[in-house]
């Protein structure tokens, strides 16, 4: 019986865990390392353990971060079952297929400019479409919240709601060892209490061992409500004085998040009736229409904007553009509009272009809704960048620039502590999936308990940990 680290040790991205109990060995999450070449290198680095030995995958959620390993996982011989919520099983096929494309797109360029530098190598992607959809044939039972299931003899496994994105789960894992029941509790990414759409955070039950998240385990969110005074008084301004209004956009969960509120907005008079908004992501569209397909997953008040026949990502003014002919005609907006484009942090996809032709104009706005990491483009302009660079051509900044931090997908400190104090303290907590320096000052918040911080591939000896 052991627990073992592969992923997402001291670090925010590559979640990967490995509980072998029973004799079956079951994988919790098994994502992408993110944030450069350095992390592209750390992705084709061996999982640490064998893919063809592992029995069930268990998926928290559809974050690339969590899942994006799935089709290397598969091409190096997995071939047991993998076992999540409906909404994460959509949403992972919708992520994958996106990471597949690009990662074919990312390996033909380097193979190009290795033919024009006079090597004639192949690139390979770090793993293809066709990979992709094979394994996707891996897609096994669905997990209900709060509904526990037998996953293997002996094993038990409930996921409860994690409120962190659409089908997001924290999963509690039952075995009985020597008579007596035990429970490992994964908290998965923990949502932020309070937010639209999604419900809170569950509580798990006690249990013996928690392996939990602590992507702001050293600090506190700033609350809602002034986060959507500024989101609304930023739009109105903007667009009062006939400018465009430019939010570059995670296609999943913020860009609905987004939507929600605007409707919202709209309803109580706080943004201009038919204000026009596009949707110009193909990803984020495609992410909108699972979200409603999904209402199992929502909270009490959008659940209500459903009974009452309305759709609560949709309004009137708002244009979905998924044709690359349709997203150029934005560029004929001239006034007035609200522009919602990927990537989130304008490392590539349509937003460039509509930075390119929007940010000279001092009339216009960029909306900086989510984090943006060290060397990208968003990270340049929100530094007060003068000038940036967009396909190769000087573009001033001229534009308002707002960065507006309140809406995190993530539980901030106290949150954190609320979930883990609640059901009483475990006999051992293990800290994954944040900074080093942040998981140190989360771990003096629980001075009660033993608290690990693996480091990458470390094994515990779970008759060790169980006494
Ligand atoms: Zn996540």
């Amino acid at each position: 019986m052991k627990l073992e680290f592969h992923g997402a040790d001291q670090n925010v991205t590559g979640s990967c865990h490995l509980l072998e109990i029973k004799g079956k060995k079951i994988l919790i999450d098994c994502g992408l390392y993110q944030g450069g070449r350095e992390m592209d290198e750390d992705n084709a680095e061996p999982f640490g353990f064998e893919p063809s030995e592992i029995d069930y995958l268990l998926l928290t959620h559809a974050h690339l971060d969590h899942c994006g390993r799935i089709p290397l996982l598969v091409k190096q011989g997995f071939s047991g079952e993998i076992i999540t919520t409906a909404a994460s099983c959509e949403l992972a096929r919708l992520v994958l297929l996106d990471s597949a494309h690009l990662q074919e797109e990312e390996a033909q360029y380097k193979s190009r400019k290795a033919s024009r530098h006079g090597q004639h190598v192949e690139v390979k992607p770090l793993y293809s479409v066709v990979d992709t959809l094979n394994s996707f044939g891996f897609m096994g039972r669905t997990a209900s919240y709060n509904e526990t299931m037998e996953i293997a003899s002996g094993i038990k496994a409930t996921f409860i709601d994690a409120g962190h994105i659409l089908g997001s789960a924290s999963i509690i894992l039952e075995f009985e060892v020597k008579g007596k029941l035990r429970k490992i509790v994964f908290s998965g990414d923990l949502g932020y209490k309070g937010r639209a759409i999604l419900r809170d955070p569950c509580y798990p039950p006690k249990a013996d061992i928690v392996v939990m998240e602590t992507t702001y385990g050293d600090r506190q969110h700033k609350t809602l409500k002034p986060t959507l005074d500024e989101f609304y008084t930023a739009v109105t301004e903007t667009v009062r004085h006939g400018g465009n209004v430019i939010i570059p956009t995670f296609a999943l969960e913020r860009a609905q998040e987004i939507l929600y509120y605007i409707r919202e907005g709209i309803a109580d008079k706080r943004l201009p009736d038919y204000l026009p908004v596009f949707l110009d992501s193909p990803m984020a569209i495609s992410a909108t229409e699972i979200f409603q397909r999904h209402p199992e997953c929502f909270d009490k008040e959008t659940c209500q904007v459903f009974k009452s026949g309305r759709d609560p990502f949709s309004f009137p003014g708002l244009h979905f553009t998924r044709q690359t002919a349709d997203s150029m005609a934005i560029n004929n907006v001239t006034g007035g509009a609200v522009i919602m484009a990927g990537s989130g942090m304008c490392t590539g996809g349509r937003v460039k272009h509509h930075l390119k032709h929007n940010l000279w104009n001092p009339r216009n706005a960029v909306i900086f809704v989510g984090y943006a990491a060290q060397g990208t483009l968003a990270r340049r302009i929100i530094d007060g960048a003068e000038t940036v660079k967009i396909f190769g051509e000087e573009i001033q900044v001229q534009a308002s620039i707002y960065t507006i931090g309140g809406f995190s997908a993530h539980a901030d400190q106290s949150q954190l502590l609320d979930w883990y104090h609640k059901p009483g303290e475990p006999d051992v907590t293990f800290l994954v999936h944040g900074e080093k320096e942040v998981m140190q000052v989360f771990a003096k918040k629980l001075e009660h308990t033993r608290v690990e911080i693996p480091g990458l591939h470390q094994h515990y000896n779970l008759e060790d940990l169980l006494n």
